[in-house]
């Protein structure tokens, strides 16, 4: 039988820790919609990092993650930490976001360990921020609101990991809801909780398994291409801020005033919001077959429009496509690889994930892994522990 992360803590560092976790997410749609203080559909999903942790009498943070088979530290009394460009920067930068923010730290021992796949699109970063923040503060008797957690992991994986994501993750880590997804309006932060019937409909999650390289650099200049489009638009609608200002209309109205490769992008993250609002709305009224439409769009859109898409995520959507008791698939998270979200009907799940990993082995060579997701609640502390 595994050890407990409670028992590997007490053999690591001879006392019994507290356990804090935080959910991934899965989004359903709504993506690169989330920088553009956007719309977003996600539910937070039953994979999770799991921190075992106790303070110490000194200042100092010590971190093992089980899986990276790694240690870390940090001093909080250091005042210009220095990113490592590792897997510590996530939760050293969260420590340091906290004390910067004049939240005083207690120093403490870490151990990490998560069931979320590690960079393919299901947050397993905002949950590592998220649990450890969740550590820090409860062992220095600091509560915080949820929303407020969520913004300053966004920080610290902004400002001192150096990767430009939006809210979303960390806000689905917070503040995700067993059996609920959640609009989140990403500029209000505003949050509207969305029963999700899973006696109608799984979350069925598929792993291309592939991560090409392009991703991050594509990723910064699709933000900057946005930017530079609500730049444009502003100039003939003196209200937009961001690409989230701009209708359909209005935007069929001035396009031609983009460059052609702007006006995709823009044409991508505008009507994204909408369908976004609209499969909420749908998912609302438990219409299953509407939701699954405008995920088809939406991934066409992210193939044709947006450029993000490969051929792997392509695949896995169009063998999804045409099998039994799905209702909707579309890849999910920056793309460039990661995985793809299909809405399957319970009684489809196992015969869907059995036939999408033959048909995509078939032609790549490559076994996929197929995770049949729960909704799950966001943060919290595991009072009684189980087995990991
Ligand atoms: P995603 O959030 O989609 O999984 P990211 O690239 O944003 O992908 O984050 C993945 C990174 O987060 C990993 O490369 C690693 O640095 C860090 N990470 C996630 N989980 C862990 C963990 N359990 N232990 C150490 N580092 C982790
Ligand atoms: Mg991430």
């Amino acid at each position: 039988m595994p050890e407990s992360l409670a028992e590997i803590f007490l053999a690591l560092h001879g006392r019994t820790p507290r356990i804090f976790h935080a959910p991934g997410r899965v989004n359903i749609i709504g993506e690169h919609t989330d920088y553009n203080d956007g719309f977003v559909l996600p539910a937070a999903i039953d994979k999770e990092v799991r921190v075992a942790a106790a303070a110490r009498s000194d200042r100092r943070i010590e971190v093992t993650s089980l899986g990276a088979k790694a240690k870390a530290e940090m001093d909080l009394d250091d005042g210009a930490p220095r990113p490592r460009g590792d897997w510590s920067d996530y939760i050293r930068g969260v420590a340091f976001i906290l004390e910067s923010e004049g939240y005083r730290l207690k120093g403490a021992s870490l151990v990490v360990a998560s069931s979320i796949p590690e960079g393919a699109g299901l947050s397993s970063s905002a949950a590592l921020e998220v649990s450890s923040g969740l550590a820090f503060l409860s062992l220095a008797d600091i509560e915080l609101a949820p929303r407020k957690l969520a913004d300053i992991c966004r920080r610290a994986e902004n400002e001192f990991v150096g990767t430009r994501c939006g809210i979303m993750d960390q806000m689905a880590a917070c503040l995700g809801r067993r059996g609920r997804a959640m609009l989140i309006d990403c500029r209000s932060l505003d949050m509207d909780s969305i029963p999700l019937d899973e006696s109608r409909v799984s979350l069925v999650v598929v792993n291309t398994m592939v991560k090409h390289k392009l991703g991050e650099q594509e990723y910064n200049q699709r933000r900057t291409e946005c930017e530079e489009g609500a730049r444009i638009l502003g100039r003939f609608l003196p209200r937009v801020r961001a690409l989230r200002d701009v209708t359909s209309e209005q935007f069929a109205k001035f396009k031609e005033k983009l460059p052609e490769k702007t006006r995709a992008r823009c044409g991508h993250v505008i009507l994204e919001n909408e369908r976004t609002q609209a499969a909420a709305a749908s998912l609302k009224t438990g219409d299953l077959a509407s939701v699954g439409r405008l995920m088809a769009e939406s991934h066409r859109s992210l193939r044709d429009a947006y450029q993000v898409s490969c051929v792997e995520l392509d695949l896995l959507v169009n063998l999804a496509r045409n099998m039994e008791g799905v209702f909707g698939a579309r890849m999910t998270g920056g793309g460039f690889g990661g995985c793809t979200i299909n809405l399957v009907a319970p009684e489809s799940v196992d015969t869907f994930s059995e036939r999408i990993a033959d048909g995509y082995r078939k032609v790549t060579g490559i076994i996929p892994e197929v995770y049949q997701c729960r909704t799950a609640d966001g943060a919290a502390e595991l009072i009684a522990e189980s087995a990991m």
